[in-house]
């Protein structure tokens, strides 16, 4: 990694089609969040941007399945998961829309500048037309046989064995438009196409040197080089997205594809966080100065439009940084009890855990621990129910809720709520202070690759660190026999609890935030609060508060399925 003197950090934005659940959430929006969270309280500059993807074929889909305009369906989605979002403590600098018209206005510029470069050029192709509804329809209005495996496909992608191909190949074609069916026939059409061809060897070259990726994403963006880069259609038939920015009767009745202006969304959010903010020009140090480190957090489905389609548009620009890491994780499926295999989460067939609904049923500490520690970063992961009650309750709650309450709870009862100071450490007990600063290392260099799993285990193992340390030097017992000695016990099992309440900051804000009060530390997330882990903690003679517990424990019939074991 070079030197950088800020970072931005994107999430995929999702479509404003529906509601986020939690497969969503453990891919592209929690990971980085623990990230910027321990990027600002390492006092780095740091943005973070996500919004709704606005023009995404589901969204006309839809709309026309409930039989209103396409409008009211991202103002109803488009609110809902900005609130699901704040509810999980997703705490995006800003939460943009690609509906507004600066993000028409910048899509266009985008595409103008690609055009005057020759990377964009018109193409006549055949397309799929309906002649019942009278329209050209684009991949994803055409459903069929997939040619492949033989099974129900979408136009241009299986989903039974994830095959992707020209709409052309497509076995048995039918309309999907709702209320339609019937065959299309092929007409000629002109569209607008983008000539990746041309980016080939610059990108080829660039991800050559990008070995600290993780694999599935380097190799995904390889695979798809070797196989060529070809042209690809920009524009679509359609009334809902950025209109083409020319005088040409052939764009009449067509828009601008959404893969192309989505990216787009991430800059166009920027400039509007940035005006906001009162600094309308930062937009361009963070878009255009090689001292930004860009880094996009993403599902695996998005790894050829981060890696390889966006950075060719930025580089048709000419004045744009291009990412310096793809952080792509794998799928979360849902394993249901009883079932034999884990499946997708999908609302069709009932298999759905709404952000907002288990927030507001378990709160967000329980779900952003559950999702961190089923992370799935390096393989596919499955969310059960009854494996959040166990986890929750074996981790959350008996390790790491239990030292703090024990901790404080003897302390408060027997040491007036007061630390008591350190006394004379032996071995045990400098060692256990150790602990802290050796934790705070491990955490962050895990976090500095991306690591989130291993670095909320490796959180979790100091709290496991105190309670064998209070279990081994039994203050119960000194505290009659050896005053002194139990003072100093409990006096590093506090500097633990306050090097836990910042180190737990990025993972569960909540939990670190209440900790924190309770102890009387001021701004566990503050800038420059990362480094005094375990350098500075609570001096002798700091009162504080008598606990209340801090991730109180689940019964088996507060959670969906567990009473089933
Ligand atoms: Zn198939």
């Amino acid at each position: 990694m070079g030197t950088f003197e800020r970072t931005l950090v994107t999430s995929a934005l999702p479509y404003a089609n529906g509601r986020i659940h939690v497969g969503h959430l453990a891919g592209a929006y929690l990971p980085p969040d623990i990230y910027v969270r321990y990027l600002r309280m390492k006092g780095e500059e740091v943005v973070f941007i996500c919004g709704s993807d606005e023009h995404g074929v589901p969204i006309t889909l839809r709309a026309m399945e409930e039989g209103v305009g396409p409008q009211e369906i991202i103002d109803r989605f488009h609110t809902a998961n900005e609130a699901a979002f704040a509810a999980a403590e997703i705490d995006f600098d800003i939460y943009g829309r690609t509906s507004w018209p600066e993000h028409h206005e910048l899509t266009q510029a985008f595409f103008l500048k690609l055009l005057d470069g020759g990377y964009i050029e018109k193409q006549r192709i055949q397309q799929y037309y309906s002649e019942k509804v009278g329209m050209f329809l684009p991949d994803r209005y055409v459903e069929g046989v997939c040619p492949k495996c033989g099974g129900d496909a979408r136009g241009d992608q299986c989903d039974h064995c994830g095959t992707t191909y020209e709409v052309t190949e497509l076995r048995e074609p039918r309309s999907a438009v709702p209320g339609d069916g019937t065959t299309p026939v092929l007409k000629d059409t002109l569209h607008w196409f983008l000539r990746l061809d041309r980016f080939q060897e610059t990108l080829g070259d660039w991800l050559e040197g990008k070995t600290d990726w993780r694999p599935n994403t380097r190799g995904g963006a390889m695979s798809w080089l070797r196989e060529g880069l070809r042209s690809r259609c920009v524009t679509r038939d359609t009334e809902w997205g950025v209109r083409i920015p020319l005088d040409d009767p052939d764009a009449e009745g067509k828009r601008i594809y959404v893969w192309f202006d989505a990216p787009i969304g991430y800059v166009t959010n920027t400039k509007v966080w940035a005006e906001r903010s009162g600094r309308p020009e930062y937009w361009s140090t963070l878009w255009q100065d090689a001292g930004t480190r860009l880094i996009h957090f993403i599902g695996k489905d998005n790894i050829p439009f981060h890696a390889i389609i966006f950075p060719a548009m930025l580089l048709g620009q000419e004045t744009y940084i291009r990412p310096d890491v793809v952080v792509a994780n794998e799928y979360l499926n849902f394993m249901r009890a009883g079932r034999a295999a884990a499946e997708k989460f999908s609302k069709s067939r009932g298999a759905v855990i709404e952000v907002r609904e288990l927030v507001e049923t378990f709160g967000p500490d329980r779900l952003r621990y559950y999702l961190t520690a089923i992370a799935p970063e390096t393989a596919d992961s499955e969310f059960s129910w009854l494996d959040f009650f166990h986890r929750t309750n074996g981790e959350l709650a008996d390790v790491l809720g239990n030292f703090i309450h024990r901790t404080l709870s003897f302390g408060a009862k027997n040491l007036a709520g007061e630390v008591p100071p350190a006394g004379t450490l032996g071995e045990a007990d400098r060692a256990t202070l150790a602990a802290i600063a050796e934790t705070r290392e491990k955490v962050g260099g895990l976090l500095d690759r991306f690591q989130f799993r291993h670095a909320q285990a490796a959180m979790i193992d100091l709290a496991r660190v105190g309670n064998r340390y209070f279990d081994d030097r039994k203050p119960w017992v000194t505290r009659k026999q050896d005053p002194a000695q139990c003072a100093t016990t409990i006096h590093v099992c506090l500097q633990l609890a306050a090097g836990l309440a910042r180190l737990m900051a990025p993972f569960l804000p909540g939990g670190a935030g209440r900790l924190a009060a309770m102890l009387g530390i001021e701004g566990p997330q503050s800038p420059g609060s990362w480094a005094r882990i375990g350098e500075e903690g609570l001096p002798a003679g700091r009162r504080f508060e008598k606990p209340k517990i801090l991730f109180p424990k689940l019964e088996p019939g507060d959670v969906p399925e567990a009473s089933t074991d």
